[in-house]
């Protein structure tokens, strides 16, 4: 039951529409690196491609048609495109749903201080993360302050070439002979992540003079003052960009694969849609899985369903909750997530067989969880029944996997939440080296034949 690598069948014309696709997505990456960000990636694809504001045909009672396009953005943290199709949303929508948060570092409330001659921003880390890999790294700042009036200031420091970076100091190996005799979950902790902002006095003042310096510049560039940061989100990322890895360039190296990787390949498969689709067709990109799917934004709360309702009000004669029922038990659903890719330097940590293999494709997870499939949606196998038809058909090249050996470990994703409303859900994504850190690997054929599958997905599934 071995899977073939992708590669291996590839003719010129699939590379170069891979090296395409690749190409985009590395530019998706580095133009995203906080939900924030991705969503507005998105709503810009989105009507560049014809999309409409839900919102917008709500306000104006405009009715749809088969073949309108409109997206929901929530909050400005999630959303979802809608391609509506030629049957009924009552007989249920084919959906690829991803996670556009990451792994980071966040700024506290009330974060500055200055500590000999050293100005620093306090931080609480969002996600999990190993803390020792944050430490002696460029990151740059990404985030919003509000102001009291409302106004709404757009934080970036550390993207432009000619800009500064920050971070995170680490102790000299000279003196870290206590710090290396520590485990590795205890020799950075969490409150230890604090960001060095500045090491210059500001002329003419007497105390924390450095921390001075820094709010005077933040001041300078962007207008905000210390109390500010009461209502703010800025989240501390690595600098860097995403790059190609490997002497062939077969993988990409950069922040946030987990999930932007999924989160991508969702909107291109998209933009391969007829123009009027059999079933209506959905790409959801949510806030808060990193942090169990909570809040307003997260999976857990009801923005999805609510967007559905708009829906059939503005496709049906009149508003039923029974036919918003009937849409979402019969929908079908790829919960796109990422998968760990077997790594032959932790082969003891996989059960080979039953592993996800860099280069040999879309992967799909019928359960996750952990100690005993504990918090895992656990797909039908009648659904697999089908979704291996439709990958098949359509010439995608796919593998199943688990997230490591059993008693090991394991994780979760937004599927247990989707199959909530009886549609038929099952995990799939991509496989990635080194997830979580802030550098992570992931193959292009994989991306690609993500992007392949969803589409077919999105077309063909019922
Ligand atoms: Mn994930
Ligand atoms: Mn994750």
């Amino acid at each position: 039951m071995e899977r073939e690598n992708a590669w291996k069948k590839y003719n010129a014309e699939a590379i170069a529409s891979l090296e395409g696709v690749s190409a985009r997505y590395r530019a998706f990456l580095d133009g995203g690196k906080t939900e924030r960000e991705c969503v507005k990636e998105a709503v810009a694809l989105a009507e560049k491609n014809g999309y409409i504001d839900l919102e917008e045909a709500v306000n104006a009672g405009r009715r749809l048609q088969p073949g309108d396009k409109v997206y929901s953005n929530c909050m400005g943290k999630s959303i979802m495109l809608f391609h509506l199709g030629a049957t009924p949303l009552e007989k249920g929508i084919n959906i690829v749903g991803a996670h556009i948060d990451s792994p980071r570092i966040d700024i506290k409330q009330n974060p500055f201080y200055e500590d000999t001659d050293i100005a620093y921003a306090d931080t609480h880390y969002y996600g999990g993360i190993k803390k020792y890999q944050w430490v002696a790294r460029a990151l740059a700042l990404h985030g919003v302050v509000v102001k009291k009036d409302g106004t709404v200031v757009d934080i970036v420091i550390g993207e432009d070439e000619n800009d500064p970076v920050v971070g995170v100091s680490d102790l000299l190996i000279h003196l870290a002979q206590e710090q290396m005799g520590k485990k590795l979950s205890e020799g950075v902790t969490g409150e230890g992540l604090d960001i060095i902002m500045g090491g210059r006095p500001l002329d003419g003042e007497e105390k924390e003079a450095v921390k001075a310096q820094m709010l005077a510049l933040l001041k300078e560039r962007y207008g905000i003052e210390e109390e500010d940061m009461l209502s703010a989100e800025i989240e501390a990322v690595p600098a860097e960009k995403a790059r190609d890895f490997g002497l062939d360039r077969s993988m990409i190296l950069g922040y946030g694969h987990d999930d932007r990787v999924c989160a991508y390949a969702q909107l291109e498969a998209m933009q391969t849609l007829p123009a009027v689709p059999k079933y209506t067709c959905c790409c959801l990109l949510a806030d808060k899985e990193e942090i169990g799917s909570v809040g307003a934004t997260g999976m857990r709360a009801h923005y999805f369903e609510n967007a559905m309702a708009e829906l059939i009000a503005l496709t049906c004669d009149s508003y039923s909750e029974l036919t918003l029922r009937r849409a979402l038990k019969n929908s079908r659903m790829l919960s796109c997530d990422v998968s760990a890719g077997f790594d032959p330097l932790y082969a003891n940590v996989f059960e080979k067989k039953n592993a996800a293999i860099l280069g040999r494709g879309v992967c799909f997870n019928k359960f996750t969880g952990s100690r005993g499939k504990s918090g895992s949606n656990d797909a039908n196998a009648e659904f697999l029944g089908k979704v291996r038809r439709v990958m098949d058909d359509n010439g995608v090249f796919w593998q199943t996997a688990e997230l490591g050996k059993v008693d090991v470990g394991g994780g979760g994703t937004i599927a247990y939440i989707c199959a909530l409303y009886g549609m038929e859900v099952v995990d799939s994504g991509v496989s990635v080296l080194s997830m979580h850190a802030p550098q992570e690997i992931i193959n292009k054929a994989d991306l690609y034949e993500a992007f392949k599958g969803y589409a077919a997905f999105l077309k063909d599934a019922e």
